[in-house]
């Protein structure tokens, strides 16, 4: 199922064009038309229908005013196009993200249905997970498998990812079937607990990696809380991992050279101390060093002398 996609300016005024958009978007969600921002352009999204069926050859502006007014039953006034494009439903995962000395990443390793806006998201934290990994890798201190983490972690992110686009891509379609489950949909969302969990998945805030640990925290991403010397972000600029320290009792020598210390206590930070790798998920939750010793090189590799 094949989706139009392009920016364009219209002669129809604003309030008009708002209303039919409501109207034709009562039976077809893949229809949409708005101002992008820029002064007198405006986004369109139809559905294909049977144009231009081979991927190789982009829309004409014709067939794009077509497929509006079969939609919408007016082509807007649509004028002077600025780009057209489209985009499909398929839903792809490579088996795996790493091959020996290549690693895949974004758009490369994953695609999916456009709902809810995720990819860019998705592929920017694969990124990011794999970022330090590699530089840990190439720096010469990463463990043996650190690199492997990068598919355990990723894989069933994008799977989830690939499964609720997937899910959206029903609730916009028009048959019967899929509209009941859409009404239904609709009067669980009126539930706070079902509207929490939507959105945290959709924004990926829910991620959690398993790193065998029962703390609710490890795996996580530690959100940015206050410290007295300012926001936890602002010290992860380095890119390096951080021991936040409430016990002031704590040490990471022998890993100064790769995990930030600091000492400092925030009143949104529940733990004693955690331990923070650069893409900021917790590796480490305690105020015990012993324990702390023995969690550092599983991520950070030996101790250096
Ligand atoms: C209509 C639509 C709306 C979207 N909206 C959102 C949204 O709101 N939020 C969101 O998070 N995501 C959104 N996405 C998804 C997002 O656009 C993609 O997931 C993201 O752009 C993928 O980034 P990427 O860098 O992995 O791949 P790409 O953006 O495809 O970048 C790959 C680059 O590699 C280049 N390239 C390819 N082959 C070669 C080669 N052999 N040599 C050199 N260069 C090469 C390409 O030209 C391209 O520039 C949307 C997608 C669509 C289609």
């Amino acid at each position: 199922m094949d989706t139009l996609v392009g920016e364009m300016e219209v002669t129809m005024p604003q309030d008009e064009l708002t209303a039919v958009m409501m109207r034709v978007r009562e039976t077809e969600k893949r229809f949409g038309i708005g101002p992008v921002g820029t002064e007198g352009l405006y986004r369109a999204v139809v559905p294909a229908a049977g144009v231009a069926e081979d991927r190789g050859t982009a829309p004409t502006f014709e067939e794009f005013r077509q497929q509006l007014s079969a939609t919408a039953g007016t082509d807007f006034g649509a004028h002077s196009p600025r780009w057209l494009s489209r985009f499909g439903d398929t839903t792809r995962l490579a088996e795996r993200y790493r091959e020996g000395r290549v690693l895949l990443a974004g758009d490369a390793v994953h695609i999916h249905p456009p709902m809810g806006g995720q990819g860019l998201s998705l592929g920017v934290q694969d990124a990011f997970n794999l970022g330090w990994k590699l530089a840990g890798a190439v720096a010469g201190w990463a463990p043996a498998d650190l690199l492997d983490t990068y598919q355990a972690e990723r894989h069933p992110v994008a799977a989830d990812v690939l499964n609720n686009s997937r899910a959206q891509m029903q609730l916009v379609a028009t048959e019967p079937g899929p509209q009941a489950v859409r009404r239904l949909f609709a009067e669980l969302m009126d539930f706070e607990e079902v509207r929490r969990h939507l959105i945290s998945k959709i924004m990926g805030i829910a991620i959690r990696y398993d790193f065998g640990d029962p703390h609710p925290l490890v795996g996580r991403r530690l959100r940015d809380i206050a410290l007295k010397r300012g926001r936890l972000f602002d010290l992860q600029h380095t890119g390096r991992a951080l021991l936040l320290d409430q016990t002031g009792r704590l040490s990471v020598a022998g890993w100064a050279d790769r995990v930030d210390h600091v000492v400092d206590v925030s009143e949104e930070l529940e733990v004693p101390a955690v331990l923070l790798r650069p893409d900021g998920h917790v590796a480490w939750v305690g105020e015990d060093q012993a324990s702390l010793l023995d969690r550092l090189p599983r991520w950070f590799g030996a101790a250096t002398s």
